[in-house]
Formats: C-alpha cells, sequence, structure tokens
C-alpha cells in the first residue's frame, strides 16, 4: 500500500498515468520551478469523441494537488496527472462530461495485480519516466460514458 498524502487510493494511482493527446512542455528537473502545470495538446481531436479538440483535462483534479509524490523502496517519484486532449470546456462537450456533467469516468485497468504493484514500489518507475507509453504494455485506459453504457478501451503504443 502506498503513502496517499490525503488522497483517495484511486486518485493516487492515477498519477504518472499515460496522456492521451497531450503533454507537459516542462519536464525533468525544469517543472519543479514553476512549470508543473504547463502542457500543451498534442492531437487536434477529442480523446472521447473524435470532434476538435479544445483544450485538455486533468485527470486527477488540480485541487488535489497538481503533484504528488509517490513514496516507494526505490525511490520518490514526483508526479503529476495524466492529461486528456478534450472538446468543449469545463461547462461544454466532453471536458463537461468529466466534471459538472459528471456523465464520464476515466480509470487505468492494469493487466496484472503484479503490475500494480510494481507501479507501487517503484520498479516501473525505475524503469520508465512518468506517463510513459510503455506502461500500455501493463495497462490501460477504459473510459466509461453512463448516458450511453459505451466503455472505451485505450491502448497505444508508439
Ligand atoms: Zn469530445
Ligand atoms: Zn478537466
Amino acid at each position: 500500500m502506498i503513502e496517499l498524502h490525503g488522497l483517495s487510493y484511486e486518485k493516487a494511482i492515477l498519477y504518472g498515468m499515460p496522456h492521451i493527446g497531450a503533454r507537459y512542455t516542462h519536464n525533468g528537473q525544469k517543472w519543479k520551478k514553476n512549470g508543473a502545470r504547463k502542457y500543451e495538446r498534442t492531437q487536434e481531436w477529442c480523446a472521447i469523441c473524435g470532434k476538435p479538440s479544445k483544450n485538455c483535462h486533468h485527470v486527477v483534479p488540480i485541487s488535489n494537488g497538481a503533484v504528488f509524490e509517490l513514496c516507494t523502496p526505490n525511490g520518490n517519484f514526483p508526479l503529476r496527472s495524466p492529461l486528456f486532449a478534450v472538446c468543449g470546456s469545463g461547462t461544454t462537450g466532453c471536458h463537461n462530461g468529466f466534471h459538472g456533467g459528471a456523465w464520464l469516468k476515466a480509470r487505468w485497468l492494469w493487466d496484472l495485480p503484479e503490475y500494480e504493484e510494481a507501479w507501487c514500489n517503484g520498479e516501473l518507475l525505475a524503469r520508465f519516466a512518468p506517463h510513459h507509453p510503455a506502461l500500455y504494455c501493463y495497462g490501460q485506459w477504459e473510459i466509461e460514458n453512463t448516458k450511453t453504457g459505451l466503455v472505451i478501451a485505450h491502448r497505444e503504443r508508439y
């Protein structure tokens, strides 16, 4: 079990997972001063519905903390929320679906409990940078649309 720093496990475990169509522009040591929240879209379409994407959704809301420190036997890893390129805004389109509308819910599913353990004890982070696409070798996003009942599985490797 990881140190949760006041978060729920469900939220804490999402920090550092792969982005969909977006990335942080400040990485490594550079972001620690003032770049932790700076990001850009890398795809023009919404990760949910394919319409033009206008902005990015922080899968773990900024209000929960821009940075979560995952403390492991293999070191401490400061992690940020994954980002999804989405259509609309905080009050319209799919972006609203994650916020006020609340009909979209994203969860990361590990293929095996061992992989989740390897994340929590820092083994995977010792090998891969946060948000690394190689994490799709171990699990995938599932985004549930409670309006339609559809579950979008997202698993890409570059
Ligand atoms: Zn959309
Ligand atoms: Zn958002």
